[in-house]
């Protein structure tokens, strides 16, 4: 199973993960990410990947548990 991890130091609130997989990730009127849910359906990996990719802060990880 693929778990998400945030590195809350980097990242910035700036919700480029929300907009690519809003499942997962959203941003709250703080600029607060709010993690909705850790662990990755297969079925959302690939959008999961790509905001983790994307993340300008390189602040999210997915590890295999
Ligand atoms: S894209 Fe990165 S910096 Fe922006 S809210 Fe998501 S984890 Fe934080």
């Amino acid at each position: 199973m693929d778990k998400i991890v945030v590195d809350r130091e980097r990242c910035g609130g700036l919700g480029v993960c929300e907009s690519l997989a809003g499942a997962y990730f959203e941003t709250d009127d703080e600029g607060e990410l709010v993690l909705l849910r850790d662990e990755v359906e297969p079925h959302d990996r690939d959008a999961v990947e790509e905001a983790v990719a994307s993340c300008p802060t390189e602040a999210l990880r997915v590890h295999r548990v």
